[in-house]
């Protein structure tokens, strides 16, 4: 028996991945510790939010290799909602709009969701109202959000800003932000990457998600990881970040034909 590594918060080993018919990532290899801040950059279409969607236990993907722990626990054998539960967050590059659901008793229940995993009293509306308003501040947000539907109507900036103080409400272990800065003005950036910011600290961990350079201005990251053809092609410092901006992704490629090669 190994000694159990309390750091390690997610290892992620050989992990391949369908949709459909379509082999999408073909060997993900990734650990991540706490207090570690990690950026996944790629390509469109490299396999950056799929990989995310398959750690989160989105239905459409199908694992056909490899293994995920999460804090030592077999993550695939888990479903979506008992991944949130244990405290995976993943911020969607798109969120999604629910008509009809209140924003502040979604935001509710997904709290009290997580709080009953932390052994933590369920709130009832009032008392999440004060817990709700203190948080509000990390994004900036104006309360008059809680009262509508669930991004009904939001703009991206609002859209994502929310989804940083869903992160900021449920306390994840690890956070995955997909293109969290997509669509953002330099404003939203910036409050955004100030809440991200905020929320990081020795114990959780946050994996970035994102084509631009500009993100990790704001943000530094620990590791830079290149994603091509659905694995993870090299890593780095947050000099490698630097490097793409500098260099395009066309290396990429030409590493990425030499291996096919093999
Ligand atoms: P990235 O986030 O890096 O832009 P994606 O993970 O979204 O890349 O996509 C990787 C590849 O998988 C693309 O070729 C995309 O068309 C394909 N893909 C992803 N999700 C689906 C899906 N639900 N159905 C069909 N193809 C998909
Ligand atoms: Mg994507």
């Amino acid at each position: 028996m190994i000694s159990p590594d309390a750091d390690l918060l997610l290892e992620i080993v050989d992990l391949h991945a369908r949709v459909e018919d379509q082999p999408i990532l073909k060997g993900v290899n990734l650990r991540i510790r706490a207090g570690e801040i990690h950026a996944v950059m790629g390509r469109n279409g490299s396999g950056k939010s799929t990989l995310s969607k398959v750690l989160a236990g989105h239905p459409a993907y199908t694992v056909t290799g490899g293994s995920v722990r999460f804090r030592g626990a077999d993550l695939l054998d888990l479903d979506p909602e008992q991944r949130a539960r244990i405290g995976l967050f993943l911020g969607f590059q798109y969120p999604v709009e629910i008509p009809g659901v209140s924003n502040l008793e979604f935001l509710r229940v997904a709290t009290n969701a997580r709080r009953g995993e932390l052994g933590r009293e369920e709130l009832d509306t009032f008392a999440f109202e004060d817990v709700v308003r203190e948080r509000l501040t990390v994004v900036q947000m104006d309360p008059a959000f809680l009262e509508r539907s669930v991004n009904e109507g939001f703009s991206g900036g609002e859209k994502k800003r929310n989804e940083i103080l869903q992160m900021a409400l449920l306390e994840p272990v690890v956070a995955i932000l997909d293109e969290t800065d997509s669509g953002l003005d330099i404003d939203a950036l910036r409050i955004v990457a100030g809440g991200v910011n905020q929320l990081a600290t020795a114990e959780n961990a946050t994996l970035l998600i994102t084509h631009y350079q500009r993100l990790l201005d704001v943000i530094t990251p620990d590791f830079v990881h290149v994603m091509a053809a659905g694995r993870i092609l090299r890593t780095g410092g947050k000099e490698l970040a630097l490097e793409l901006e500098e260099r395009g992704y066309d290396w990429v490629d030409q590493e990425l034909a030499v291996l096919e090669a093999v």
